[in-house]
């Protein structure tokens, strides 16, 4: 993957790491991080972290053979996780994404929500939803602020909003101080994971009307 210049925050990958994340949030972390050594980097350390976070509160007595027992497992097991974080080669989409789609980009089911936008709504629990946008080149997603939270990872081509440009891997974490209008670049549709807890909010007459068909 060629560089990524826009990551996740650290509350996003501890939260994501003491597993306390929405579903949909955290199909976008472990996204991103299948594409991205700096932010799994950076997630093995809050996993440590949360590891010894969890050995002082459960003090256990230990003999040599059970210490070294436990340690095997764990190596075990965390080279079995690295395993499935694996970016696969072949396809668009990582792996984590791929599990979700049951394929890849050429088997998303689109569904045109208004101005040439198409999305697939992928299933997970009801506290914060995620999707597939795929937006046409040079096309805009309409002026919108967050009532909550909002990540968008691009998956191909790019976008550039107000506040920068984001492209292949690139995540962009807005909340409810964002204002923004993606627009894709032009010469390739935009593919993004776009994941929120709360609707967006559509400032123009007929984003609101269409945002009831899209739940978007
Ligand atoms: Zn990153
Ligand atoms: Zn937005």
């Amino acid at each position: 993957m060629k560089t990524i210049k826009h990551h996740l925050t650290d509350d996003l990958l501890m939260r994501y790491s003491a597993g306390t994340l929405p579903e949909a949030f955290s199909l976008v972390v472990a996204t991103h991080i299948s594409l991205c050594d700096e932010c799994r980097a950076q997630l093995g350390s809050f996993d440590a972290v949360g590891g010894e976070l969890v050995d002082d509160v459960a003090p256990v007595a230990m003999s040599d053979e059970s210490l070294a027992a436990t340690l095997r497992m764990i190596i075990e097991q965390k080279s079995d996780e690295a395993e499935v974080e694996a970016p696969r080669e072949s396809g668009v989409f990582p792996t984590p994404l791929q599990n979700y789609v049951s394929g890849d980009l050429k088997d998303v089911k689109w569904r045109k929500i208004g101005g040439g936008v198409s999305q697939m709504v992928l299933q997970t629990g009801d506290d914060a939803s995620v999707r597939l946008l795929r937006i046409p080149a040079g096309t805009a997603v309409p002026d919108h602020g967050h009532n909550g939270t909002e990540l968008t990872l691009v998956l191909k081509g790019a976008f550039v909003d107000e506040h920068d440009r984001f492209a292949a891997g690139d995540v962009e974490v807005a909340n409810e101080d964002l204002n923004h209008t993606p627009v894709a670049e032009a010469g390739e549709d935009c593919i993004c994971l776009a994941a929120s807890d709360a609707p967006l909010v559509f400032k123009g007459l007929i984003p609101r009307l269409a945002q009831k068909f899209a739940r978007i």
